[in-house]
């Protein structure tokens, strides 16, 4: 009977048990997770659950009763230490366990800032339901909260925190928000919408240090000016979770190297999720994403492929972010794009901003607009009449091509 064993325990581990069993791998499954819970979704984190709206309980993907129903092995709270890949076997610490084929899922984890002060308590980063444990007690007791750091973390946090009636300051180094991610008119339209709801947003505004007192951080400091902070959350940006891979001897390089069927260099190690450096066969070009849809569709390319079933990953990326009472669902690169054109009406919080590139869809925006979301991933990729995409008359389902048998 063969063993498939996977390090690490959350989206894209969970989503792999369910793609080898569903695809009739009937053997052994070990999953390795060093986090004490079962696989669970990060993006309440930073939403739902920061803000109290759901239990702890509704962060599993899946209950236990799932895993024990499908004869999974769950060791959860333990660190795979190493991957002997001649011995096809990993290790936690002294004890060493084979594998015929293994998953590497091991996720990323949160940029360190290492200044001045960054040891004092109160200063916080958002990755794990341990994390914001932490973040919600000291925020029971903050009056002002600083968010270093103005990407889609630190702005759903900054939403949560404002509308729980704190004072937040958010800094961001570069000449506005969501710089890294997105257009400046999307950057413009966050940027109003955290100013009017009461968010104090700084850019071009570094953190130099942090000022405290008795042990505990009471400023952020940014050059010559101060700003009172009794919580810090510092979120910008993730390193990928490598490490292993590279000791282990596999191409690493801004994540570990996969090819289209989420293959390393070793034909029997496969790596999903966060972690990896992939191709995507539709954009042309290679890709390390930061999101749900990119974790899940990766693991169940690499179970499929695991059990020798031949399925390749090209899928257009895609993410979302809750702020306020606003979704906002992306589509592709915006930064692929030689024009944009929108449909609906920012001032009411109802928009799609489409972009093209020669005359054809390659990104789209859409806040608190999940028809139009969807119809730009039918439309991707292909050439449309940009006045039809603004017309509110007309029905965007009536520019998707009709499909012949
Ligand atoms: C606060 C927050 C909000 C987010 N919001 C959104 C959103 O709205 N939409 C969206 O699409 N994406 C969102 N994301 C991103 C999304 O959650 C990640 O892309 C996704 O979790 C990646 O899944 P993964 O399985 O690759 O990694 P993870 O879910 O991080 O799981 C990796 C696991 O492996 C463990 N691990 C690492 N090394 C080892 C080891 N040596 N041994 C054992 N275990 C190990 C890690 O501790 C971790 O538990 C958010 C992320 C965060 C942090």
């Amino acid at each position: 009977m063969s063993t498939m064993v996977i390090i690490g325990g959350g989206q894209a581990a969970g989503q792999a048990i369910a793609s080898l069993r569903q695809e009739g791998f009937e053997g052994r499954i070990l999953m390795i997770g060093d986090e004490p819970a079962l696989p669970y979704g990060r993006p309440p984190l930073s939403k739902q659950y920061l803000s109290g709206a759901i239990p702890s309980e509704k962060l599993a993907v899946r209950p236990e009763k799932f895993y024990q129903d499908r004869n999974v092995e769950l060791r959860l709270g333990e660190t795979v230490t190493q991957i002997s890949p001649l011995e096809k076997t990993v290790s936690i610490h002294e004890e060493s366990i084979p594998y015929d084929k293994l998953l590497i899922a091991t996720g990323s984890t949160p940029r360190r800032l290492t200044i001045e002060g960054s040891q004092l308590d109160g200063i916080h980063y958002l990755r794990t339901q341990a994390d914001v444990d932490a973040i919600r007690e000291d925020m029971s007791h903050a009056k002002n909260l600083c968010i270093v750091g103005g990407g889609y973390i630190g702005l759903e946090v900054a939403s949560v925190a404002v509308t729980a009636g704190l004072n937040v300051d958010v800094l961001e180094m570069e000449n506005r928000i969501l710089q890294r991610v997105t257009t400046p008119f999307m950057s413009d339209f966050y940027h109003g919408l955290h100013t009017n709801r009461g968010v104090n947003i700084h850019t071009n505004t570094g953190c130099s240090g942090f000022r405290g007192a008795a042990g505990r951080v009471t400023h952020v400091i940014c050059g010559d000016k101060e700003i009172e902070a009794d919580i810090v959350i510092v979120g910008i940006g993730i390193i990928p979770n490598t490490q292993l891979a590279l000791e282990a001897g596999l191409a690493v390089d801004n994540g570990i190297v996969v090819n289209e069927q989420c293959q390393t260099s070793d034909p029997h190690i496969y790596a999903a999720g966060d972690c990896t450096n992939h191709p995507n066969p539709i954009l042309g070009k290679r890709l390390r994403l930061e999101s749900v849809p990119n974790a899940m569709d990766q693991a169940r390319t690499a179970a499929a492929n695991m059990l020798d079933i031949n399925k390749r990953y090209a899928a257009v990326p895609w993410f979302w972010s809750d702020q306020y009472d606003l979704k906002l669902q992306m589509l592709g690169f915006s930064g692929d794009a030689d024009a944009s054109v929108l449909r609906g009406d920012p001032s009411a919080l109802q928009f799609a901003q489409f972009y093209l590139s020669e005359g054809k869809i390659v990104a789209v925006d859409a806040v608190n607009s999940p028809k139009e979301f969807m119809v730009a991933k039918q439309l991707f990729g292909l050439t449309v009449d940009p006045g039809a995409l603004t017309d509110p008359e007309v029905d965007l389902k009536s520019l998707i091509p009709v499909r012949t048998a």
